[in-house]
């Protein structure tokens, strides 16, 4: 059975005060051994956040990072420095870096291989944009991201990571996928996993729902045969709410 993964994704909000004051009031996210969670925050925040996630059952990730361990990459931060600050996940490909920081799938692909080296768990995002789902093309360009963001990668590392399906149109737009569309796309996504490996990676492998999820509408996404989480941005923000996220799924 995959255990959910719950994953907060913080972008770019909260100083490293606020995020151990979020950090502070959660209650049941910190209990909680039903599903896996995991908060996504800033950097700057990460050394406060893994201390004080030391002994919760929370995961802490960064958001991006490079996939050199060190080199002339002015800005950049590297999967050695993740791993030695204790964070265990990165997200790899959210659609805001793809589009505002011209991450691509080759990209995306090395920074992949780069965070098994080193040991983090990627959750890799994919999604299409509203201008490709209505001209039919959703399951063509997800299927594209996919292949190209775990080529090369072992059956055992593919069992590994995490896949965030999040349409573009659905994130931070307040207009969820439906559950049933989202169904449709992530069991897509599995079938392929099979096809490319084998059944059994594609019975392992954890495949999340991203986009406007909340605590009222987790629920329905979880429900589905194939979604294993949720990838959520605006409604993690708040302790009460990431709470709420949890004792939901
Ligand atoms: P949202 O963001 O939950 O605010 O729509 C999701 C994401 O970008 O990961």
């Amino acid at each position: 059975m995959r255990k959910p993964v719950i994953a907060g994704n913080w972008k770019m909000h909260k100083t490293s005060a606020e995020a151990l004051a979020f950090f502070r009031a959660l209650k049941a996210a910190k209990e909680t051994t039903d599903v896996e969670t995991v908060i996504c925050a800033p950097f700057t925040a990460l050394p406060a956040l893994v201390e004080a996630a030391k002994d919760s059952g929370i995961g802490i990730g960064a958001q991006n990072m490079h996939w050199e361990e060190k080199g002339a990459f002015t800005g950049e931060i590297s999967p050695v420095m993740l791993k030695d600050l204790g964070v265990q996940y990165v997200i790899l490909g959210h659609s805001e870096r793809r589009s505002y920081f011209a991450e691509t799938d080759e990209t995306v692909n090395k920074k992949v291989h780069a965070a098994f080296a080193h040991d983090l768990i990627p959750i890799v995002c994919v999604g299409e944009t509203l201008e490709e789902r209505e001209a039919g093309q959703t399951k063509q360009v997800v299927g594209q991201q996919v292949e190209k963001a775990l080529a090369g990668l072992s059956s055992e590392q593919v069992k590994r990571v995490i896949i965030a399906y999040e349409p573009v149109w659905a994130i931070g737009s307040g207009k969820a996928s439906t559950a049933d569309d989202a169904q449709e796309v992530i069991g897509f996504i599995r079938k392929m996993v099979a096809n490319q490996y084998d059944q059994q990676v594609a019975n392992e492998v954890r495949v999340q729902y991203g986009g406007s999820v909340k605590p009222d509408n987790i629920g329905a996404f979880l429900d589905q045969p194939d979604i294993d989480g949720a990838l959520v941005g605006g409604a993690s923000l708040e302790p009460e709410s990431f709470d709420r996220l949890v004792t939901a799924s």
